[in-house]
């Protein structure tokens, strides 16, 4: 029997080239080889309080992200999460075996505590108990998320753990993070600090869906400094950061001469970030060419999305009829 693989990416807008490279890029790879589950985390965007107008915008921005980098609803199962009560049931009852101390020492809560202190609400603690359940309703045991998700990872493995414990079943499998690079991915932003993600606002970000002006535009504006000093000196985070995107975009030979420059103390910014948003721009153009005919195509995208929660939900069933018999949930 193939492994069972879940995923998803937050309904917070459009995917960036952190999402793609973190996860979507393996996604893709993955459905040939697993039975796959990729999901749109909506209620997982509910944390930062969207409106009613961006909520629909955003699940459907993801989707058509989704299908315009390759994944395809025939090989994997693609879902939008609120389509699937059956998660939030499991995750009431792991919320039952999360304790306070742990989910407050989560970095990710930490970093939304330091961020954003106006907003500690109880979804944000929780958010890696229903990441937990997302996971465990389809019993998965790979989940290819970029490096910021890997504490998540084996705080489902400790949930699920605790509950087959409690029930003294072998239950749930323990799920890992995966990646088919030899480490989990992390995409720095333009910012000069930390990764690229949308809540770090839209000029750290290059999405999918930007038009070669924007993306230009971006990284002409990503900071930098005042160059080097010394000759082979290390790279400031900034500088680093700009070097790893193009690790990620470019070809070798084009890094390596940007980095015996650096080295020689002869690189001119300019140049570089011109040459990174060119290699930018070519690694996001048959996303950009596919996202705009698909976004068009409504009576498509509801059929994918039907299709989607059909399937996921009746794996999500499966599971949650079991659990409840575990758990001693009996009919008169
Ligand atoms: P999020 O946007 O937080 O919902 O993340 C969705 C997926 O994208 C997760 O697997 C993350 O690990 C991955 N991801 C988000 N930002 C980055 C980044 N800057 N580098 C690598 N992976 C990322």
């Amino acid at each position: 029997m193939k492994e069972t693989v879940v995923s998803g990416i937050r309904s917070t807008g459009k995917l960036h080239l952190g999402n793609y490279y973190g996860a979507v890029k393996n996604f893709i790879k993955m459905q040939d080889e697993y039975n796959c589950y990729f999901f749109i985390a909506d209620w997982h965007s509910l944390t930062t309080h969207p409106t009613p107008e961006n909520l629909h915008g955003n699940i459907k921005n993801v989707v058509v992200d989704y299908l315009a980098c390759g994944l395809d609803p025939e090989k994997s199962t693609i879902y939008v999460q609120s389509d699937v009560p059956e998660i939030i049931e499991l995750y009431l009852y792991l919320n039952m075996n999360a304790y306070l101390g742990e989910l407050e020492r989560a970095t990710s809560f930490k970093d939304k505590v330091r961020s954003s202190p106006d907003n500690v609400n109880a979804g944000l603690l929780t958010y890696p108990v229903l990441m937990a359940a997302d996971i465990l309703i389809h019993k998965a045991t790979k989940v290819p998320v970029g490096k910021d998700q890997e504490q998540h990872l084996e705080m489902a493995r400790t949930f699920g753990n605790r509950f087959n414990r409690l029930y003294n079943q072998e239950y749930f499998p323990e799920p890992y993070a995966f990646s088919y690079t030899d480490k989990l991915v992390k995409v720095p932003g333009l910012d000069g600090k930390g990764k690229m993600g949308k809540s770090e606002g839209d000029a750290n970000c290059i999405y999918l869906s930007d038009t070669p002006e924007a993306i230009r535009k971006k990284v002409s504006r990503a900071v930098t400094d005042g160059g080097p000093t010394e000759e082979n000196q290390q790279k400031p985070e900034a500088i680093q950061n700009l070097f790893d995107l193009m690790k990620i975009v470019s070809t070798e030979d084009t890094l390596t001469h940007f980095d015996d420059l650096y080295n020689k103390m002869a690189i001119r910014y300019g140049d570089f970030k011109k040459q990174l948003a060119e290699d930018m721009v070519i690694a996001t153009e048959p996303m950009r060419q596919r996202i705009n005919d698909i976004a068009n195509d409504n009576a498509y995208l509801q059929k994918v999305v039907r299709l989607g929660a059909e399937k996921a939900r009746e794996s999500a069933q499966r599971t949650i009829k079991e659990v409840r018999e575990l758990i001693g949930f009996k009919s008169f």
